[in-house]
């Protein structure tokens, strides 16, 4: 091997960040890190449940009541205007209210 020419070559592994698990793997890159890993996978698990390690699922609940919340004020809001007002009589609609 030529000396000088080669990059450094680590046998430190690959680690999981969901489970801790450690993949033992020659590379050239340094403190290897993957979010998912077939360890924890659903699809090699064969559980059903949602990896969230970005927080995607909290954020997209909270967008989701948010949004919830703006359509009942707007169905709220929908039933008050939709409400019959009470009509005024003929009579007092012409000659006022002292009529
Ligand atoms: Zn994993």
């Amino acid at each position: 091997m030529k000396q000088g020419i080669h990059p450094k070559y680590n046998t430190d592994g690959v680690v999981c960040t969901t489970c801790g698990t450690r993949w033992q793997i020659g590379t050239t890159r340094q403190n290897l890190r993957v979010e998912i890993c077939s360890n924890c996978h659903p699809f090699y698990t064969g559980e059903q449940r949602i990896v969230d390690t970005a927080g995607q699922v909290d954020r997209f609940m909270k967008r989701l009541s948010a949004s919830q919340d703006r359509q009942a004020a707007i169905e709220k809001q929908r039933t008050v205007k939709n409400q019959p007002q009470p009509k005024k009589s003929l009579l007092k609609e012409l000659y006022g209210d002292d009529a």
